[in-house]
């Protein structure tokens, strides 16, 4: 999300939960003699003195002049080869501010983020020695005025390891030099990113050849359970390696899952952010993606990436020999089974599974009306002239109350068990916009910049989104008809709660119209024969009540357990929330069990994790995954 704007001064300080160089790599050597450092974690963006930043704004000459300069003391540093010191680190990180740096697989083959010179001295002693990261090479750089308090100039660079060619970027910050008056750049966030393993590079030319696996191989390098976003796009990524992987799903049709959902659904961001890498949607894919369109172009990415797919199979259970470090997976297609060996295997079977979460309340056996789970729910049009109830007030809740109301129900009444966050999808496109568009940079290109900043900062940085007028009128709109707002999270949202918002794609707007009811934060008591009693004493009349109350969130690790068993998956980390650096957990990356990797995610975040975990998986093949520096 580095393609936000930001500005503004904003602090808050949490406990410390960054520890520094916590070494371990689950198939290779392991380090455990990490120093902690007592630097706070500060949330914050920088609030530079108007006296620093330059009058006007400055060229793409002035830009690079700076970077180069920039770039030639970092240079320095990584010359000698020997460990950076705090004070050979003081030299290129902002004093002004703690200063952040974020390695995605370059110089520690793992997501690391360390906050604090401290903390980033201790990150990156031990593995500048290691992997000799040489040749900084300044590519472009960019001068982002973003507020009156906020600019800086964006160095990108090209650098090298003896195993990789990797990118950089920094934000480097206008702060106090030395003497009186003298302007010193320095880094506020630097990234540094694996991009391609060297011998392995990728080639996005591949997915045009078909290769000579086919679906009957009996030993795979990888075996992928599920051909949703995730498996489709991992897949592809490993072909660009010449990797080749085999994917299980027990969908007639890739993208038939999608055929579960409710009829209405689209997804609640664009097309050009929902990009798939590889393969744009085909032209005639309207602006939010509806099931069908998503349906299609999955099978078609499947096709026209010559993807080996094994359609109607279900993959029940499987064993790793630990001698031969590998899994024996038996696949169920029919009535047939045969038992496939793959070296990798990877879960791209979905978040939740798919397995409703559904409130108990007493008497639903009284109702006489008809009571579903969102997962059950179809289309509005048989509810017509009817009263209805949506339990829950996330994205699916408000997509059927819509439909409902658009169908032409009698009565739509939205129920709020707790306040939830509504962010207004315009404002998520303002933020993102930039990158992602008709007419924006190449994918990799534009997923690079916008993994720049820390997650922690996410909450700052959308907060320089401030809704527009209009949507403050919708905001007061929703509270005046009851409907409780939560305070703006989006990263919370997604990475730590994995959903219950609603990026508001016009329901809103029928809320505050009045045209769909809210009844907020009175517990439900009890179904009645014809209505939902509440715990206020109030009844409230229906034919029908949708419960959109989510899915069940362990189902993914839940499911590894159940396939792998107890004593393969002993040792499997959490899978989803962030770490305390700020990094998803257990996804497309070490997951504490051997050879298995676990894939998941929104389209853009699976889009920009594929290639990592594809490398990981290669670099591991090769035996080149060593001396990962894990949190
Ligand atoms: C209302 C709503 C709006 C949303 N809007 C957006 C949006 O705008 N943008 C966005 O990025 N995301 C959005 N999402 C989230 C999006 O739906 C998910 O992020 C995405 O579908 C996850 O893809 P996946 O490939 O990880 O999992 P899935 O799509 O769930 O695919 C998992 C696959 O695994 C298969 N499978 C599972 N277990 C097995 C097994 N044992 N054997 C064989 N096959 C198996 C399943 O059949 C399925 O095909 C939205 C979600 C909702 C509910």
């Amino acid at each position: 999300m580095a393609s936000i704007l930001v500005s503004g001064h904003t602090t808050t300080t949490v406990p410390n939960g960054v520890t520094a160089t916590l070494v371990n790599g689950k198939d290779d050597h392991l380090h455990t003699d990490g120093v902690d450092a007592p630097v706070p974690l500060t949330l914050e963006l920088p609030n530079i003195f108007a006296t620093l930043l330059p009058s006007t704004p400055l060229s793409e000459e002035e830009s690079s002049k700076i970077a180069q300069e920039w770039l030639d003391k970092l240079s320095a540093i990584l010359q000698t080869g020997a460990a950076p010191s705090t004070d050979e680190l003081s030299s290129v990180l902002a004093h002004s501010i703690v200063p952040w740096w974020k390695d995605h697989l370059s110089l520690t083959w793992a997501l690391r983020c360390a906050h604090g010179i401290p903390n980033i001295t201790n990150l990156l002693a031990p593995v500048i020695p290691l992997r000799k990261p040489v040749a900084p090479a300044l590519t472009k750089a960019i001068y982002i005025p973003m507020t009156g308090t906020l600019q800086f100039v964006q160095a990108q660079f090209d650098f090298e390891t003896p195993l990789a060619k990797c990118k950089g970027v920094a934000c480097l910050i206008p702060e106090q030099g030395v003497e009186e008056g003298d302007v010193a750049w320095r880094a506020w966030v630097v990234m540094t990113q694996m991009a391609d393993l060297k011998g392995h590079e990728a080639d996005a030319q591949r997915l045009k050849v078909p290769d000579e696996g086919g679906e009957e191989q009996e030993e795979v390098d990888v075996l992928i359970i599920g051909a949703g976003q995730s498996g489709l796009q991992l897949a592809a990524a490993l072909r660009t390696l010449s990797f080749r992987a085999l994917i299980v799903d027990r969908v007639t049709h890739v993208g038939d899952h999608w055929k579960r959902v409710y009829e209405s659904f689209k997804l609640h961001l664009s097309k050009y952010y929902c990009q798939l890498a590889y393969l744009p949607w085909p032209e005639s894919t309207p602006f939010f993606p509806k099931i069908s369109d998503i349906a299609n172009f999955l099978d078609q990415y499947a096709h026209e990436l010559h993807l080996n797919v094994l359609l109607e199979s279900e993959v029940k259970k499987a064993e790793f020999d630990k001698k031969k470090g590998s899994w024996n997976v038996p696949i169920r297609t029919g009535g047939t089974e045969r038992t496939v060996r793959a070296e990798h295997l990877v879960f791209a079977t979905g978040l939740s599974g798919y397995t409703p979460a559904m409130p108990n309340v007493p008497g639903k056996e009284i109702f006489k009306g008809e009571v579903m789970h969102s997962l059950d729910y179809r289309a509005g049009e048989k509810y017509k002239d009817k009263h209805a109830i949506v339990v829950g007030t996330a994205c699916s809740g408000h997509d059927i109350a819509a439909d409902l109301y658009r169908s032409g129900a009698a009565s739509v009444t939205m129920i709020q068990r707790k306040a939830t966050m509504v962010f207004a999808e315009k404002a998520f496109r303002a933020a993102t916009g930039v990158m992602y568009n008709e007419n924006g940079p190449p994918l990799e290109y534009a997923d690079r910049l916008s993994e720049v900043m820390p997650n922690q900062l996410t909450k700052l940085l959308m907060a320089q989104y401030p809704p527009t007028e209009e949507y403050v009128v919708i905001e007061a709109g929703l509270e005046k008809r009851g409907f409780r707002l939560l305070e703006r999270d989006l990263g919370h949202i997604i990475f730590e709660r994995q959903g219950g918002h609603y990026l508001d794609v016009g329901c809103s707007q029928l809320i505050v119209d009045g045209k769909i009811g809210v009844k907020s934060g009175v517990p439900i008591k009890n179904f009645t024969e014809s209505a939902l009693a509440f715990e206020d004493g109030t009844e409230l009349p229906a034919d029908v009540i949708v419960f959109a109350t989510g899915h069940n969130t362990l189902t993914m690790k839940e499911g590894i357990h159940k396939v792998v068993g107890a004593e393969s998956a002993k040792g499997l980390k959490d899978i989803w929330g962030l770490d305390k650096e700020g990094h998803v957990k257990g996804v497309y990356r070490d997951n504490g069990v051997q050879n298995l990797w676990a894939a998941a995610g929104p389209f853009s975040f699976t889009r920009y994790n594929s290639k990592l975990l594809a490398m990981q998986i290669v670099a591991s093949h090769f035996g080149l995954l060593q001396d990962r520096f894990d949190v």
